[in-house]
């Protein structure tokens, strides 16, 4: 097994019994966090990093609210996948909940390497990207953009993409420590994330 599924949470009264000493469900390997809207191709990119299938278990229903934890061998990592944020159509308390446990997680542990944000790059950054994209630099965590889906773009139309992150991210200065093309599907990228992430801490 290259990676082993530890625990969820979905309360923030349940932290105390999750982080212990700096460790998470007793394992004290850098935290890694996944996010992305739903559909971004959130499961497809874990799976792929962690070379597993694993991802399936947040999708279980109970699961989709929560933050799923779980350890990758091959990365010596925790990985953490984080509640979707394709929440338009949900009540703002319920978006407001969502963004207060991701808070009180963050907050609590001590060992959180980076954040890995998903953009889907067959869309421009829409304003929710962007909405998420500052709430991850307000955690202060660092952080990569990751763009999935790449194989769904030729050279010019990605080349047009990358001209309007840049215009975006040139508003937000150190949002990204640095932006990856990726494809689940094709495997393009995913050894130079494999190695980024490895190699973080
Ligand atoms: P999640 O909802 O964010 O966990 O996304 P999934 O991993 O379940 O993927 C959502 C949809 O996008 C599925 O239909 C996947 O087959 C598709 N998908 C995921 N990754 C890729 C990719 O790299 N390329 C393409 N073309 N489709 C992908």
């Amino acid at each position: 097994m290259a990676a082993t599924y530890l625990t969820s949470l979905g309360d923030k009264a349940q932290l105390d019994e999750l982080i212990a000493d700096g460790k998470l469900a007793g394992r004290s390997e850098p935290r890694v966090l996944v996010v992305g809207r739903s559909n971004v191709g959130k499961s497809s990119l874990i799976n792929a990093l962690v070379r597993d299938d694993i991802a399936h278990v947040s999708k279980q229903p109970g699961k989709t609210r929560k933050l799923n934890f779980f350890f990758s061998t091959n990365l010596r990592k925790v990985i953490v996948d984080l509640p979707g944020y394709g929440f338009a159509k949900r009540a703002p308390a319920e978006i407001r909940l969502w963004a207060e446990l991701i808070q009180a997680y963050s907050e609590r542990d001590p060992n959180i390497g980076l954040a890995i944000v998903l953009t889907d790059s067959r869309h421009g950054p829409t304003p929710q990207d962007i909405e998420a994209w500052s709430y991850f630099k307000s955690l202060h965590v660092p952080r990569i953009l990751v763009l999935t889906k790449s194989d769904e773009l030729n050279q010019k139309e990605r080349f047009a993409r990358n001209k309007e992150i840049a215009a975006v991210l040139e508003s937000m200065p150190g949002a990204f420590l640095s932006v990856h093309w990726v494809s689940a599907k094709k495997g393009d990228g995913m050894l130079d994330l494999f190695k980024c992430v490895k190699e973080w801490l």
